[in-house]
C-alpha cells in the first residue's frame, strides 16, 4: 500500500477527532467527514506503522444516519466534524465509543458494563450552545479586511457567515468592528510581516446571576499594540449592542500562533463577565478557562453530584480544578472542599469565584496533581484530568488515601478505561457511568464515573508515599505558565 492508493470500505466507527475509521489490508484507516454506516471509496493520504489516514473520495452507499448539515460552513471550518451525522447518531456513536474503551482498554466486563452504564445526556437543541468565539482578522490581498476563520490547512481568513453552534449576535458585533476599522483606517494584523493592528476578536457570553442580571457579553480585541485608536468609538458602537458589558483590549506582540497576550485593558464597562452554574456564580475574564458548552456542564456537574452522593460532613478533592467549577459546586453541600490545579491563574479565579459566593470552605493550591496533594484525608475525591488522563504519582497516591468514593470526569475515554483499570486494581469497583455530549457535532465526549471502594477505610493514617512538604512545593519550571 502506498500514498493516493484506492481502496474501498465500510465506516463501522468514529474517532475522538470525528473522522470516520475503516479498514484497507487489515489496516485502519482514519477518514474525515466518512461516517459511520458509510460505504465509501478512499484515498491513502498517510501511512504510520500500525494505521493509516486516507481522503474521503467518494461515497458510494451512505449511511441512513447521514443528513445535510444545517450549517452553511459545515466541513469548511473546521469546528464541527460531524453535523451531517443525526443527532441520534451522533450519541449512540459517543456512547458506543466510552463503553468499547471501557471494555477494551479498561478490561471490564461488557455485561456488567451494561449494568452500570446510563444513557448518555445529550442536548434538546444541540445549537446556539457555545459561550466563546474566537476570529481571526486579517486583509486579503485586496486589502479588503476579512473576519471570520482560517480555511483548512491554510491561514487565510474566509468570512465565516452564521455559525450554527455559535451567537447570532457575533455579527452584530463583527459587523460594528468591521465599520469602525474601515471609518478610522484601522489596520489587520499581517502575520507575515507582523505589522498591523487588530489581530483576533474574542467574544465570551455568560448567563449572568441575580447581581449581574441578564445576558454578559464580552468583547476582546487582541491587538498587536497597547492600544486603540478612537477606541471610544468603537467603545460607543458595541456597548450600544444588547447585553454588552464588557469592552476589552488584550496586548498581544508576539510573533507566534498564541492567541492571547498577557496585559489585558478594560475599554468600556467591566473586565469581566458574569455566569453561574445552578447556584455559584463565576466571574470569568478574557483569558480565564471556562467550559463552552454551559447547559452541557450544569447537567455534566449536576450528575457529578449526584455521585458525590454529599451528606455535608465531607472532605472533598477537586483534583485538576481548573477554576474551582466541580469543587465550588459541592462545596455548599460537603465540610470542606480542596482544589488543586497547575495554572496559577485559574487558581487565583477560583479563589475570587470562592470569596464572591461567600464560600468560605474551599482552598485551592497551585501545583501538579502528580507533586501537590492536599494534606487532609478525603471522603471523596474528584479528578477532571486533561485528555492524557490522570498521573500514576497521582493515582497511585489517591489510592493509598483509601477515599470511599472517586468521582471521575474525563474527555478522553481512552485514558479513562486506563485510569479506571489502575483504580479498579487497586480494588475500587466501577459504580456508575454516564457519558455527556458537551461537544455536539465533534467526535469528543465527556464522561463522568463513580468508583466505590469495598474496603474498609481508616482515617487515621493516610501515607500517601511522599513527604507532605513535596506536595506544596512546585518548581517554577514545572508551573504551565501559558496555558
Ligand atoms: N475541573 C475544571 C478544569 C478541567 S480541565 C473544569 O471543569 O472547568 C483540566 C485542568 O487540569 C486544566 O485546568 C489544566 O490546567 C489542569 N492541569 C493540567 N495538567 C495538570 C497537572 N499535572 N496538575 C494539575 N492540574 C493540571
Amino acid at each position: 500500500m502506498k500514498k493516493n492508493d484506492i481502496f474501498e470500505t465500510e465506516i463501522r466507527d468514529l474517532s475522538d477527532e470525528g473522522a470516520g475509521s475503516g479498514s484497507n489490508e487489515g489496516m485502519t484507516f482514519f477518514i474525515p467527514g466518512a461516517l459511520p454506516g458509510d460505504h465509501i471509496k478512499a484515498g491513502v493520504t498517510k501511512l504510520k506503522k500500525s494505521f493509516g489516514y486516507a481522503r474521503l473520495v467518494s461515497v458510494i452507499e451512505p449511511s441512513p444516519d447521514r443528513i445535510e448539515a444545517r450549517c452553511p460552513v459545515a466541513g469548511r471550518c473546521g469546528g464541527c466534524q460531524i453535523m451531517h451525522l443525526s443527532d441520534e447518531a451522533q450519541l449512540k456513536v459517543k456512547e458506543r465509543r466510552v463503553r468499547g474503551a471501557i471494555e477494551r482498554i479498561g478490561g471490564f466486563d461488557p455485561a456488567y458494563v451494561d449494568s452500570v452504564m446510563e444513557p448518555i445526556i445529550g442536548m434538546d437543541e444541540p445549537y446556539r450552545f457555545r459561550n466563546k468565539a474566537q476570529y481571526p482578522v486579517r486583509a486579503d490581498k485586496d486589502g479588503i479586511i476579512r473576519i471570520g476563520f482560517y480555511a483548512p490547512h491554510s491561514h487565510r481568513v474566509v468570512e465565516c457567515g452564521d455559525c450554527l453552534i455559535g451567537q447570532e449576535k457575533d455579527r452584530d458585533i463583527i459587523r460594528e468592528i468591521r465599520a469602525y476599522m474601515i471609518e478610522n483606517r484601522v489596520s489587520a494584523y499581517d502575520e507575515e510581516t507582523g505589522e498591523g493592528l487588530i489581530r483576533h476578536i474574542l467574544i465570551r457570553y455568560g448567563r449572568g446571576s441575580a447581581s449581574h442580571p441578564g445576558q454578559q457579553v464580552m468583547v476582546c480585541l487582541i491587538v498587536n499594540g497597547t492600544s486603540l485608536p478612537h477606541g471610544e468609538a468603537l467603545a460607543s458602537a458595541l456597548s450600544a449592542i444588547d447585553g454588552v458589558a464588557s469592552i476589552v483590549i488584550n496586548e498581544n506582540t508576539r510573533r507566534d500562533n498564541v492567541i492571547l497576550g498577557r496585559r489585558t485593558a478594560c475599554l468600556w464597562g467591566q473586565n469581566y463577565i458574569v455566569d453561574h452554574i445552578g447556584d455559584i456564580d463565576f466571574k470569568i475574564q478574557a483569558r480565564s478557562f471556562y467550559q463552552v458548552n454551559p447547559v452541557q456542564m450544569e447537567r455534566l456537574y449536576a450528575k457529578a453530584r449526584e455521585y458525590a452522593d454529599l451528606k455535608g460532613n465531607e472532605t472533598v478533592w477537586d483534583i485538576y480544578c481548573g477554576i474551582g467549577t466541580i469543587g465550588l459546586s459541592m462545596a455548599r453541600h460537603a465540610r470542606e472542599v480542596h482544589g488543586v490545579e497547575i495554572v496559577p491563574e485559574a487558581i487565583e479565579d477560583a479563589q475570587t469565584n470562592a470569596s464572591m459566593n461567600g464560600i468560605d470552605n474551599a482552598f485551592f493550591s497551585v501545583g501538579a496533581a502528580e507533586k501537590v496533594l492536599p494534606d487532609t484525608a478525603p471522603d471523596l475525591v474528584v479528578v477532571d484530568p486533561p485528555r492524557k488522563g490522570c498521573d500514576e504519582r497521582c493515582l497511585s497516591a489517591i489510592v493509598n488515601t483509601t477515599v470511599p468514593r472517586i468521582v471521575y470526569v474525563s474527555c478522553n475515554p481512552a485514558t479513562l478505561a486506563r485510569d479506571l483499570r489502575y483504580l479498579n486494581n487497586y480494588g475500587y469497583e466501577l459504580k456508575a457511568i454516564t457519558p455527556v455530549d458537551q461537544f455536539c457535532h465533534s467526535g469528543h465526549v465527556e464522561t463522568v464515573v463513580l468508583m466505590g471502594n469495598t474496603a474498609t477505610r481508616s482515617k487515621s493514617h493516610v501515607d500517601l508515599g511522599l513527604d507532605v512538604e513535596d506536595y506544596f512545593r512546585v518548581k517554577d519550571s514545572e508551573k504551565n505558565q501559558d496555558a
